[in-house]
């Protein structure tokens, strides 16, 4: 299983917002950012391919 991180280079086109087919991307409001809600998402990687500036990145899941 593999998850998402958000580091550091946002900058809030929503794109990751609208594809995510899991609803797992949490908008935090203007200037906040986005979460991701990890017991929703399945690692598909449609975010960090969606991303225009690489702010997503996969990391493997700890077990
Ligand atoms: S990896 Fe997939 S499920 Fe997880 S936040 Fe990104 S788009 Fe959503
Ligand atoms: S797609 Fe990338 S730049 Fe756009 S809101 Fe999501 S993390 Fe930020």
């Amino acid at each position: 299983a593999r998850r998402c991180l958000s580091c550091g280079n946002c900058f809030e086109c929503d794109n990751c917002y609208g594809v995510c087919p899991d609803n797992a991307v949490i908008k935090l409001g203007p200037g906040k950012r986005f979460e991701f809600n990890y017991e929703y998402c399945k690692g598909c990687g449609v975010c960090v391919a969606e991303c225009p500036c690489g702010a997503i990145k996969m990391v493997p899941e700890e077990i």
